[in-house]
């Protein structure tokens, strides 16, 4: 077995903060690269691609994908952004050339990819953006603008790349629970944390 998984998490509390985090990520793509986007309709999966894309240079106004399914922008790489939520059935993903995509050195981010993982690589990075549960912040300083991204590289491509990833998302990782150098509602550190 050689698919390795890494988890990290993430904080911001606006989407300009998960659009510069997703272009922090962008500064590690590399040709062939999957971003497999999770979470809620609202929570930012599409404001990750645009930060994403502008992260690679993108200049071009990056839009939902919803009704056209697949959408190119180029950049220091071509990003093919998806989005597969309205396909009900496995045939019609077939159909989008998932192969060709990821095969033509450009980066493929597909919101709600994880409804498709079986027809998928096993060689990917999950991006889940989720609402923070109720009663999570403790202080009472979450809002309707809060939002925890939890990080699952897949495979090697991005597993290789773990450290990367975690100074990458260093501004905005989550405090660990009980971490003693926080008051209780603390934000995550700011700033990029413990030096290396
Ligand atoms: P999705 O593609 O997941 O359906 P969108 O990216 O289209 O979601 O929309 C996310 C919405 O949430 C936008 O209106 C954005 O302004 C808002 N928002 C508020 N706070 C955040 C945040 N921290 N991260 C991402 N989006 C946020
Ligand atoms: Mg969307």
């Amino acid at each position: 077995m050689t698919t390795r998984a890494v988890t990290l998490v993430a904080r911001t509390s606006a989407v300009e903060e998960t659009k510069t985090l997703a272009g922090a990520l962008a500064v590690l793509a590399e040709p062939g690269d999957l971003i497999v986007l999770a979470g809620d309709l609202g929570a930012g999966k599409t404001a990750f691609v645009q930060g994403f894309g502008r992260g690679l240079g993108v200049t071009e106004p990056i839009t939902s994908p919803t009704f056209t399914l697949a959408q190119q922008y180029e950049g220091r790489l071509l990003v093919h952004h998806l989005d597969v939520y309205r396909l009900d059935q496995l045939g019609e993903v077939a159909e989008l050339g998932l192969g060709e995509l990821l095969d033509d050195g450009g980066v493929v981010l597909i919101e709600w990819g994880d409804a498709i993982l079986p027809i998928l690589p096993n060689d990917y990075l999950e991006v889940r953006l989720m609402y923070p549960p109720v009663g999570d912040d403790e202080g009472g300083s979450s809002g309707d603008d809060d939002r925890r991204i939890v990080l699952h590289a897949v495979g090697p491509a991005w597993g290789r790349r773990q450290v990367s990833l975690l100074h990458a998302i260093a501004p905005w990782a989550e405090a660990p629970k009980g971490s003693p150098a926080g008051q209780p509602g603390d934000r995550p550190v700011e700033g990029g944390g413990a030096p290396c």
